[in-house]
């Protein structure tokens, strides 16, 4: 028998709860390899999925949490054995297929990640899907030819999961981190991750006419989406590259072509869930090397399966600083 957070639906009003249950191993569904979890996090994603779905959960029972980091207890696949240490991130597992706010999850072989040398459980949830998520943007700035020497980077939703560890990543590879954020008492926080610019959201909310203005920023990480993100594509350099990650401002984009035809500015999408195998332990291997980890541990916010009900909606109203660690043992 284990524990985990299960969401009921009640069929006649049509209204989700999700409490600690305990549940016995037969429960879980089909899959190759049962991990003993250690810890999980709480990303936007696991905020819609604790409270009413957001249209990604398909059946209940449903146990959600879209990541989690722990030890391989039984394994059908030749690719691991128990006693290996795994991360899973993405494949729409906590949305689609039962996730880590539990003490077992039984997933496909496919989905999982050995955790790299330099790298412990905890850490790796300290990561997340969201730091996963920093790093490969990272990567994909890189890969369009970001350096140091371009000029500053811009983070948005600095104070958040994703925010957090890019501006982390960024600033200990040597970039100079401007941090745009909207809770001002976040800057000392903010500092010390690296940021050396704390940009009020105030100032890059709101569309303006003119498509262009001031070349600004070598290179962007955007979490917000929105009239931000058009902003931010006016006032990137010649050249210079946005990774485009989420849509906690907004899923539109009121812009205009003009940045991409007069700056040849570039537009990436980021995506962590489908990431080929490859890139995911890339990325992995990344983190262990370029994340400083008394800087991942400063963002650290430690909880246990019964404080999810108010985590996820605290993350649903931009209320969560940092990352948050789930001790699904705790
Ligand atoms: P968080 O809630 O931790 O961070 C989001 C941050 O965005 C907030 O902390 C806040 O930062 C800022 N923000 C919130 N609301 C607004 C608003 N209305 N306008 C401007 N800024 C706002 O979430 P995560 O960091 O975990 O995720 C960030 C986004 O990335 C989400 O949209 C998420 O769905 C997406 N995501 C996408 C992934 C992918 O594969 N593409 C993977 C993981 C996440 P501050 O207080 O500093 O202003």
């Amino acid at each position: 028998m284990f524990k985990a957070l299960v969401v009921n639906k009640d069929e006649d009003s049509g209204k989700t709860s999700a409490a600690v249950e305990t549940l016995s191993l037969d429960q879980l569904p089909d899959a190759e390899v049962t991990v003993a979890v250690d810890y999980s996090t709480v990303n936007y994603k696991d905020g819609l999925c604790i409270g009413p779905g957001g249209g990604l959960v398909r059946k209940y029972p449903h146990v959600p949490g879209i990541d989690f980091a722990g030890t391989v207890e039984a394994s059908n696949d030749d690719r691991y054995k128990p006693g290996d240490k795994v991360v899973l991130t993405g494949w729409r597992v906590g949305e689609a297929h039962w996730g880590g706010y539990s003490q077992k999850a039984r997933v496909r072989a496919d989905w999982l990640v050995p955790l790299p040398e330099g790298i412990d459980t905890r850490q790796a949830m300290a990561v997340g899907t969201a730091g996963f998520t920093a790093m490969l943007s990272v990567m994909a700035l890189e890969d369009h030819g970001l350096t140091p020497d371009r000029g500053p980077v811009l983070v948005t939703g600095a104070a958040g999961g994703v925010g957090s560890v890019a501006t982390a990543i960024l600033a200990n590879l040597g970039y100079d981190v401007a941090a745009v954020t909207g809770r001002p008492e976040t800057a000392e926080y903010l500092t010390v991750l690296g940021a050396t610019q704390i940009v009020p959201r105030e100032e890059l909310n709101e569309t303006v006419k003119r498509p262009l203005e001031s070349e600004n920023w070598a290179g962007c990480i955007d979490a917000v989406g929105g009239a931000m993100l058009a902003r931010v594509l006016g006032q990137m350099k010649y050249g210079g590259s946005v990774a485009a990650v989420g849509l906690a401002g907004g899923a539109g984009l009121p812009a205009t072509v003009i940045p991409f035809l007069l700056r040849g500015v570039n537009l990436l999408g980021i995506d962590s869930v489908m990431q080929p195998y490859g890139n995911r332990l890339r990325a992995w291997q990344r983190v262990a090397t370029d994340l400083p980890m008394e800087k991942l541990e400063a963002m650290v916010q430690p909880a246990t399966l019964s404080d999810l009900p108010k985590l996820g909606a605290d993350i649903l109203q931009g209320q969560v600083k940092g990352r948050v660690v789930v001790d699904v043992n705790g």
